[in-house]
């Protein structure tokens, strides 16, 4: 008899969508099922994305200062968060900055700038930044992410060559006022409206551990489903210091885990993206995470640094997935340039006068 999670997913691959309460089934479900949740979620991962992982890399083009109060986040106002400040980088340097992703492997760069949203200005800032990149790399997918946009922004930058914009829902319309008082869930939904409108791919995810409760994730989910959200990363918070969420500790690497399959279940063909807080939060359980997830970031993210993007791409290769968009290189296979060096020889521990590694 199949799992309850594999009844899910079969209804779903028969065209049948995931309802809130199989989502909250996933979500709430034991730990002796998590492996069983993981597998019935990976085919509706295999049967839309194969083996194949995109990989995107963040270009942060305008760092901290933000006015508005976003409580989650390191660049809001107030944040006593000590990181990284600095106004637009200049066209030179951000197209050097999205290169660097390239070479590492990425296919869609993501430009991101601080701030409530982009003046007329900073849209001609960043059209020219993008053309330039196209130019160089014209295979780039770019997405922008600027905030709240205005009358003919979305088309500006459309037409300037981006691909897609981001603008997150970030949780539930029912817990929105409790994490930001400067904008409303309303503007958010107009904004990723205003994205697909002019005719760029609306990516518009989540971030989980916010005081939400499980009902207020699945909210979420399905609100993202409902908008149309092509991509939908889906971040863990990491609670800095120096903002209001500070020392807010609630997810486990199993309940990352299940909000993945959870969103995979409810959004079957969608991109899923495993985002800020990856290394932090699912720990050793990453590459399961791979299993359900079908997209990460490479490297760094806005203001905390990632894992080396070499072990995230080691990663992929090693739970049997490709890099999308990559020669392909074998499953599990390690180019000879990168073989790992010989065992490291213990010196510490019995028969030295090292500490143990205990
Ligand atoms: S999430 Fe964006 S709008 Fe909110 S404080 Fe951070 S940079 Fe500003």
């Amino acid at each position: 008899m199949p799992s309850r999670h594999d009844a899910i997913a079969d209804a779903v691959l028969a065209g049948t969508p995931a309802t809130e309460q199989d989502a909250l089934a996933v979500l709430q479900s034991d730990d002796d099922e998590l492996l069983e949740v993981v597998a019935a979620a990976a085919r509706l991962r295999r049967r839309h994305f194969g083996n194949a992982v995109k990989v995107n890399y963040l270009v942060n083009l305008k760092s901290g200062l933000c006015p508005e109060d976003c409580h989650y986040c390191s660049q809001r106002l107030g944040s006593q968060a000590d990181i990284l400040k600095y106004t637009w980088l200049r066209p030179d340097e951000a197209v050097e900055q999205a290169a660097a992703g390239l070479r590492g492997g990425a296919t869609r760069i993501c430009m991101v700038s601080s701030g409530r949203g982009p003046t007329d200005r900073d849209i001609d800032r960043v059209a020219g930044m993008v053309g330039a990149l196209k130019q160089e790399h014209p295979e780039v997918e770019v997405c922008a992410c600027l905030g709240l946009l205005k009358d003919g922004q979305a088309q500006r930058l459309r037409e300037a060559g981006v691909d897609a914009y981001n603008h997150n829902l970030n949780t539930a319309q029912s817990h929105h006022d409790h994490i930001v008082t400067t904008h409303t869930y309303a503007d958010r939904v107009d904004t990723v409206n205003r994205a697909k409108d002019a005719g760029l791919s609306p990516c518009s995810g989540l971030i989980a551990g916010l005081g939400e409760s499980d009902e207020q994730l699945v909210e979420a989910l399905f609100a993202l489903r409902d908008l149309g959200s092509d991509s939908i990363p889906v971040n863990f918070l990491m609670p800095f210091d120096g903002t209001p969420l500070e020392g807010t500790w609630e997810l486990t690497p199993g309940r990352c885990l299940r909000i993945l399959a959870m969103a995979r279940m409810v959004c079957p063909d969608r991109e899923i993206r495993i985002a800020g807080g990856r290394e932090m939060h699912l720990r050793s359980l990453q590459g399961l995470a791979l299993q359900v997830a079908n997209s990460i970031f490479l490297g760094d993210y806005l203001t905390s640094e990632g894992q080396a993007a070499e072990a995230d791409l080691e990663l992929i290769r090693d739970n049997g997935f490709v890099v999308l968009g990559a020669d392909a290189v074998a499953a599990g296979a390690r180019p000879s340039s990168q073989r790992p060096h010989d065992p490291a020889k213990r010196r510490r521990g019995a028969g030295t006068d090292v500490p143990a590694n205990a």
